[in-house]
């Protein structure tokens, strides 16, 4: 009977052993490529530094999850090439066991070989590999889908594919992005590339052995974030800490060891200067008020994602058209100029024309920051 490839290349490993290898959903953090990639964090994970926060399942991972094998399958159909997940592709691992042994990858599937008309249609150019490549889907929502059909792909998308061929000993591979709510696919051919991989396998061996430094500290034992946090700073090795207002940290796990919690403290507070704190806390009104926000606020802000990424995919679909009609919508896109006061200019030429039009007007916005 024929192993799953999951067990071969993950031998005696659970999901939930994560800390004990560096693998292909950690490629971003390697180099620190985007969307989320910070070598610092995975030298925490890694070095067995316990969350701050816990780890939560987003309804984006489940769905994911849940449409892999249907965008897998499209794939299948689009390209006629195979994606296999079990046996027959055995022989592509030649090269698994040379590999250093704390990198492993629990692959999405490995692709046929290619026939030189279906590598041409991949964008592959140069005569059509012999062997199986490395095979990775996302399901992106509309919003990220079609930033990713402008821009291009996120560069640790692309960074997994390479972390499965140096594992696999494979030569090429392909990230497919599906978008969740339309069934649109982007495909990008990732072909192996002997500069990257070596500065890939460069940086995962340094924060490797930064991560078992950090072990060997025991730091993940220490009691408190502070203790923990005053424990690092006691290796001047480590990668440096990313500013605590970067969007990558106001998610990560690690954030209050990392960053402290006196830091992070000082960060919300910045806000509130000298001014009197009204408590609330014992306000049945105000909690009230509080949950209904903290429900509501997620669906608006999906509903407002949805109408954002329907506007995108219409200016991308107009192009450089400026009317455009159907489905029961009539579009314009169109550019002109608009007419502006330029305030500090005409404050800097004209200060007294600038004091005789210029009136105060009193407004309270409403500005509220769920902790
Ligand atoms: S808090 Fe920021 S800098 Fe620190 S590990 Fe997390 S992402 Fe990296």
């Amino acid at each position: 009977m024929t192993q799953p490839i999951q067990q071969i290349l993950l031998p005696g490993t659970e999901a939930d052993d994560r800390a004990d290898f560096i693998g292909g959903s950690d490629a971003h953090h390697v180099l620190g490529l985007e969307p989320w990639g910070c070598p610092r964090a995975l030298v925490l994970e890694k070095g067995q530094v316990p969350p701050d926060v816990p780890r939560q399942t987003t309804k984006d991972m489940d769905r994911g999850k849940l449409l892999e094998p249907v965008m897998r399958q499209l794939f299948m159909r689009d390209t006629g090439l195979h994606v296999a997940q079990d046996g027959p592709v055995m022989e592509a691992m030649a090269q698994w066991a040379q590999a250093p042994g704390y990198l492993r990858v629990h692959l999405d599937g490995l692709i046929s070989p290619p026939t030189p008309a279906q590598w041409a249609a991949l964008g592959g150019t140069g005569p059509a590999p012999d062997g199986p490549g490395v095979y990775e889907g996302k399901v992106p929502r509309s919003a990220g889908f079609w930033p990713m059909k402008r821009d291009g792909p996120k560069l640790g998308y692309l960074a997994q594919v390479l972390h499965g061929q140096i594992i696999t000993g494979t030569r090429w591979g392909v990230t497919q992005a599906s978008e969740a709510d339309g069934l649109n696919h982007l495909r990008w051919l990732v072909q192996w590339d002997d500069g990257f991989a070596a500065d890939y396998l460069a940086a995962a061996s340094r924060l490797w052995a930064q991560a078992m430094s950090v072990r060997a500290l025991h730091v993940g034992d220490l009691p408190t974030a502070k203790e923990r946090h005053a424990a690092l700073e006691s290796l001047p090795d480590l990668p440096p800490r990313l500013p605590a207002h970067d969007s990558r940290c106001r998610r990560c796990p690690h954030r209050i060891t990392c960053q402290d919690e006196a830091y992070m403290a000082a960060l919300d507070l910045q806000a509130i200067g000298t001014e009197t704190m009204l408590r609330m806390d014992d306000s049945p009104e105000w909690q009230q008020a509080v949950a209904r926000i903290r429900e509501f606020e997620p669906v608006l802000e999906e509903a407002k994602m949805q109408v954002e990424a329907g506007k995108d995919t219409i200016k991308f679909l107009m192009g450089t058209g400026t009317l455009a009609q159907g489905a029961g919508a009539r579009v314009t896109y169109r550019s002109h100029d608009q007419k502006r006061v330029d305030g500090k200019l005409l404050e800097a030429k004209f200060p007294d024309v600038f004091k005789q039009v210029t009136k105060k007007v009193p407004q309270r916005p409403l500005l509220i920051t769920l902790l």
